[in-house]
Order: structure tokens, then C-alpha cells, then sequence
């Protein structure tokens, strides 16, 4: 039954990521908010107004639309939260909407998760179920209307409103399946099914945004023996990461990624590899799928811490790469708000292998650490060069999207937004530039031994 479980959990994230990478390929760069002229030229539905009516026991959300649409609106648990599923959007809408909310909900976001699709994600303060949801025709004056009318109930009735793969108790299972595992003979087992887990993909159930995922193609991927570097600018979409006034860590880090990405391009010696081009969305486990599906010979993320202002003031970059234990309290609470973005963009935690998935990368992680580690000396040599540092600039924790356990993964935070000097250098041209010349010769003195042993590139 243990087994049977994990199975199913790793077969369902295998669709998930599947399905990703799929729009993720096909789609590319199409989505994106766009301008409202355009917006209204395209076709692309509008929503104009959102208001939240009631009280603690019941609350409606009203959506005002320009046309009608198609919607799908699900619970999911720890943290109690409902995610309404639209197609994509423009959201007209003044910046503070949804920081503070009322009655059952606490607070909302919204936002791109895929190419062609938009969501909004409720935080709840509580359990609560979907009493009734529809959509209104303009009426009355009235422009069309989504409707959303969330009741109180217990966690009972509420755990019982979720579909069966959403359900918690899936997580026990896990648990009990983590503590049987621990014998020779099983980390064995559970090894090979590590190694069969990509050819599980083709049927099964739908992944998260309920479609089908096919398995995609590695375009041109066998005939090109370069390194696959993957450049994985974090958050995006219905997840902005940390800010500073009009300051996304989200577009920050992209801007930082793209730069990276056409700078070591340039020279020919690898192929790159984005986790995103755009403003979407993409999951934790996406992430690292894209690297393990390209067979990426290095991971990099790129991210933007903030310090909460009553913590006082950090400054300086810093490299982070995996570790069970946290090399210091920072680093913890670190990654913990990074890992926190799938429950942010409304992805359903419990699909994740989390426990199993500990055990066997431990088995696998062991040689690729070395390299991770090796490449984040090597990072902080040459960035130190280019940027201020953090004063402890290297560090590790259990950051969820350095867990590919075959390839070498490092996460760099590129500085603190909350900080003056470190934002200054987060907008500036000139400082991006540098930094990027900096990660790029990291990369280089990393592959070097590498290239000479496989010969010429070219
Ligand atoms: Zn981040």
C-alpha cells in the first residue's frame, strides 16, 4: 500500500512537470500581461473590479468581468487555501488588491501560472468549502460577474471536500513509507524506481491545472554534446517573491537570468536552458524536472532576498546549496520562504514526494554535492570580484529546487531588496552586467577540466 502511494505520487508529479514543460516548450514567450488596447484587440477577458462581501461563517467574492468565462475553483489543504482556475486574463486592478482581505479570507493573489491560464489563490483563515460558485451575465447594468461563496465548516467536512488526491492522510502514507524504507534491501528498490520514474509519464490522471500531459520531446537535445546549463530565474507569475516598492524579486531575477543566459551563450561552449522566459509561474519540482529532463550539467538559481524590517538590515549576495541541516538560522528561514512558493502559486503540496523523495536523493546527492559545493567556491571567488558579498557568503539549507539529485545545484541570492545599496545595484544596468560577467567566468572555470577531457567543443 506504502509503495502503491509512493508510486502514485511520483507518477502524478512526473504528469505535473510534464504538462509544464510541455507549455513551457510549445508556448514559449506568447504569454504575459499585456497593454489593455491590445488586451481588448486579442480578446483576452478583463476583470475590472474585485470586491469581497460577509462575515467569518460566510464570504462571497465577486469578480467584474468584461465577458463571461470558463472557471474551475477547488480547496486545498495546509495551508487552507481555494484556487480558482480561469483562462488567462488581464488583471486591471490597483496593486494593494487582495493584501488584506475579509471574513474567510485572509488575503488573495492572483496572476499568470501558465501560458493561456490565470489564477487567483485565497489564503483562508480557516477551513471552509465552496458552497456555491457561477458566473453572471451583464444584467441590470451590471457588467458580467464570477461569484465565489465560501461557507465555514470543520477540518472534517473540510478534508472531506477534497478530492482524493488532495487529501492529507496521502502524507501519512508517505511518512509510514519513509520509516519501512530504511533497511538495506528497500533504499535498493526504491532506488530503481528512482531510475524508472521518467518512463512513468505517458497515461494516467490529469496534472494540476487538469490536463492531459504528454511526454515532451528533447528538441535537437541528442545530437548536441555541449553542457546543459540551466538558468532558473526564481518565482514569476501569481508569485512576485520578495519587493521594494514597485521592485519584484521576480523581475529582477529574470532580467538577471535572460542577461546570464545570452552572455554564456555567446560563447558557443554550452547549451542553455531557461526554467522561464516570461512572467509565469512555474512550480518548485518543475524546476528541477527541467534540469533532470535536459540532463543539465549545472543548475543555477537566481533569486533576491529581503530582511523583514524589524530584523534589521543584511546586505551583500550570497551562494546557497543543499543541505538537511541549515548551516545557520538565516539560511533556515531562507529557505523556507522559498519553498514556500507552490503553496503561494495554489500548487497542491501534497502531490509532491517530499518525504520519499529525501531518502533516495540522499543516496544519489552525495557525489553531485561535492560538485555543487565545488562550483559555489568557485561562484564566490569570481563574484566577490564583481559585487559586495554577504558576510557569510556561503552557506546551505534544504531549499526545495536544489534538489535534483544528479546535478550540481546552486542558489544565488543576488542581494537584499530591502536594502538601499544592494537595490540600487538589483536595478542598475552597469551591475548586472559585471555580475553576470562574473557568474559567467564561474561557469567557465567549472566546465574547464571537463571540455579539455571531452575535447575541442566545436
Ligand atoms: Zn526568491
Amino acid at each position: 500500500m506504502a509503495s502503491r502511494a509512493n508510486h502514485y505520487v511520483l507518477l502524478s508529479c512526473a504528469l505535473l512537470c510534464a504538462a509544464a514543460l510541455l507549455c513551457f516548450q510549445f508556448v514559449g514567450r506568447a504569454a504575459g500581461d499585456q497593454p489593455s488596447k491590445s488586451v481588448a484587440a486579442s480578446g483576452i477577458p478583463v476583470i475590472s473590479d474585485i470586491r469581497l462581501a460577509g462575515d467569518d461563517k460566510q464570504t462571497r467574492f465577486i469578480i467584474d468581468l468584461d465577458k463571461t468565462i470558463s472557471f474551475r475553483a477547488f480547496p486545498l489543504a495546509d495551508p487552507y487555501r481555494v484556487v480558482l482556475d480561469i483562462p488567462q486574463v488581464s488583471f486591471q486592478l490597483p496593486a494593494s488588491v487582495g493584501t488584506t482581505g475579509r471574513g474567510l479570507i485572509k488575503a488573495f493573489r492572483y496572476g499568470l501560472v501558465m501560458p493561456g491560464g490565470s489564477r487567483i489563490v485565497f489564503d483562508l483563515s480557516g477551513p471552509a468549502r465552496i458552497a456555491n460558485s457561477y458566473v453572471l451575465e451583464a444584467a441590470n447594468g451590471q457588467p458580467p460577474r464570477l461569484v465565489l461563496e465560501l461557507e465555514e465548516v470543520d477540518r472534517t467536512t473540510f478534508v472531506q471536500s477534497l478530492s482524493p488526491d488532495n487529501r492529507p492522510e496521502l502524507r501519512s502514507a508517505i511518512a509510514t513509507a519513509k520509516d519501512t524504507m530504511v533497511t538495506t534491501v528497500a533504499t535498493i528498490e526504491a532506488k530503481a524506481e528512482v531510475a524508472a520514474e521518467p518512463a512513468a509519464a505517458p497515461d494516467g490522471p490529469a496534472g494540476a491545472m487538469g490536463k492531459p500531459a504528454p511526454t515532451p520531446d528533447k528538441p535537437d537535445a541528442a545530437a548536441d554534446l555541449r553542457p546543459v546549463i540551466v538558468i532558473d530565474p526564481g518565482h514569476g507569475g501569481i508569485d512576485n517573491g520578495t519587493q521594494s516598492g514597485n521592485e519584484y524579486e521576480k523581475t529582477l531575477v529574470l532580467g538577471f537570468g535572460l542577461a546570464l543566459r545570452d552572455r554564456i551563450e555567446k560563447s558557443g561552449k554550452y547549451r542553455v536552458v531557461m526554467t522561464r522566459t516570461d512572467d509565469t509561474f512555474i512550480p518548485l519540482n518543475d524546476r528541477v524536472k527541467i534540469a533532470r529532463n535536459q540532463s543539465a550539467a549545472l543548475f543555477v538559481s537566481i533569486h533576491a532576498d529581503a530582511l523583514p524590517r524589524r530584523e534589521g538590515d543584511a546586505q551583500g549576495a550570497t551562494i546557497y546549496t543543499l543541505s538537511d541541516r541549515a548551516s545557520d538560522a538565516e539560511a533556515e528561514r531562507l529557505a523556507e520562504v522559498e519553498n514556500k512558493a507552490d503553496a503561494i502559486g495554489g500548487v497542491n503540496l501534497t502531490e509532491e514526494p517530499t518525504d520519499v523523495a529525501d531518502i533516495l536523493i540522499d543516496l544519489a546527492q552525495r557525489e553531485t554535492r561535492t560538485f555543487s559545493n565545488r562550483f559555489a567556491r568557485l561562484l564566490m571567488g569570481e563574484m566577490k570580484t564583481a559585487t559586495r558579498m554577504h558576510k557569510h557568503p556561503l552557506k546551505s539549507a534544504g531549499f526545495r529546487v536544489l534538489k535534483a539529485p544528479d546535478v550540481p545545484s546552486v542558489l544565488i541570492e543576488l542581494g537584499y531588496v530591502s536594502n538601499k545599496d544592494d537595490l540600487e545595484h538589483l536595478v542598475s544596468e552597469n551591475w548586472r552586467s559585471r555580475t553576470v560577467g562574473s557568474v559567467a567566468h564561474a561557469i567557465d572555470a567549472f566546465f574547464a577540466k571537463r571540455l579539455e577531457t571531452a575535447g575541442p567543443a566545436n
